[in-house]
């Protein structure tokens, strides 16, 4: 297994796109990396680079010890799972598994040893004579993870390789990838949309916006230390609320904004300085008050999910959720008093959306 590096990597396509930016990660041996953000912002073709099915513009990538910027994929000891899975539709699973052993001359006894092996990780022996439209997309899923363990690569990388499967499959595919991690003792890197996704199974996450890296961070850190306005909104789900609004030195120091009127502790004046900001607060860090306390939102929608209640709220222009105990009936139209958890307020540049340390 190995480490891998970038080093400024940057993308321009030929149409003069740049589509990453001096990119700069330094994935460990065995660590699983979950590259996350929004759709066009890099995070596949910056996966594309590593596998080297892509070029590389400027910069430079290192498999364990090697500089591989400029080496053919098969050459850099790397196996790819792709969201569409790309097995071959008329070879059985067994032979989609075999294949790469096959073209580099492996004897049969031993590529068949390890095309078992691999069965009975993923389960999947009973399959192995069966073509791929025989399968579900889940089976077919494990087949291609399966093709990428027999290949006993270096590094394992992965393109949203859930994506086409049902939210129900998505997550027991997720706790299957995590576990296979853990079994092959692997680096994985791995690319989504989700953040969920990303949060649940990365060691460390690269949040990716326009083709920049914008922080790189275990899990919670992201969660509890975001760098930014946008990792902030962009982590947890239901994603954080933000209000327009001053913070002003008058009877203690306050957050006016409309509609609302906070008092914050006083820890706060030590790191915000008076102006514009924009105050970032989670939906699960409100309580329901009692009129006086906090500040008043009218109900817009109530959303039970059964062990909670997500609560679409709206304070002047302004939409927030909340997520609160589910014995609160509320209706649309009713007003409730918000009460922020004050140790776990977040505070934004209102212009650049840097985090206010
Ligand atoms: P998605 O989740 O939609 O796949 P992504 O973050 O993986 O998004 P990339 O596929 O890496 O995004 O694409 C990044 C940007 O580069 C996009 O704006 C895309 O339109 C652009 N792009 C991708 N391939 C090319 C190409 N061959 N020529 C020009 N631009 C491209």
């Amino acid at each position: 297994m190995a480490r891998v590096r970038l080093d400024k990597v940057t993308k321009v396509f030929e149409n003069g796109f740049v589509a990453v930016k001096e990119a700069s990660l330094d994935i460990e041996n065995r660590e699983f990396m979950v590259l996350v953000g929004p759709s066009g912002c890099g995070k596949s073709t910056t996966l594309r680079m590593v596998a080297g099915l892509e070029e590389v513009s400027k910069g430079r990538i290192q498999i364990g010890d090697r500089d591989v910027t400029h080496v053919p994929p098969k050459d850099r000891d790397i196996a790819m799972v792709f969201q569409n899975y790309a097995l071959y539709p008329h070879m059985s699973c067994f032979e989609n598994m075999a294949f790469g052993l096959k073209i580099r001359r492996v004897p049969k006894s031993e590529i068949e040893a390890q095309v078992r092996e691999a069965a009975g990780i993923l389960g999947i022996e009973s399959l192995l004579d069966r073509k791929p439209r025989e399968l579900s997309g889940g089976q077919r899923q494990r087949v291609a993870v399966g093709r990428a363990i027999v290949r006993n690569p270096k590094v394992f990388l992965f393109d949203e390789p859930l994506s086409n499967l049902d939210a129900k499959l998505r997550v027991q595919m997720r706790a299957e990838i995590s576990r296979l991690h853990n079994r092959l003792d692997a680096t994985m890197v791995y690319v989504t949309h989700d953040q969920v996704e990303a949060m649940t199974m990365g060691d460390r996450i690269v949040v990716m916006l326009d083709g920049v890296v914008q922080q790189i961070d275990a899990p919670l850190e992201l969660y509890h230390q975001p760098v930014n306005r946008f990792v902030a909104g962009f982590i947890g789900s239901p994603p954080m609320n933000f209000l327009s609004g001053r913070v002003v030195r008058q009877d203690g120091i306050r957050f006016v904004g409309e509609g609302v009127d906070l008092r914050l502790p006083d820890t706060v004046g030590e790191r915000v300085p008076e102006g514009i900001v924009d105050l970032g607060l989670r939906p699960e860090s409100v309580t329901l008050g009692a009129p006086g306390e906090g500040f008043a939102a009218e109900v817009d929608v109530v959303e039970p999910m059964g062990s909670e209640i997500f609560l679409h709220l709206r304070v002047g222009e302004s939409s927030l959720t909340a997520r609160v105990p589910p014995e609160n009936e509320l209706h649309p139209g009713d007003t409730v008093h918000l009460v922020p958890d004050p140790e776990k307020l977040y505070f934004f540049d209102a212009v650049t959306g840097t985090a206010m340390a």
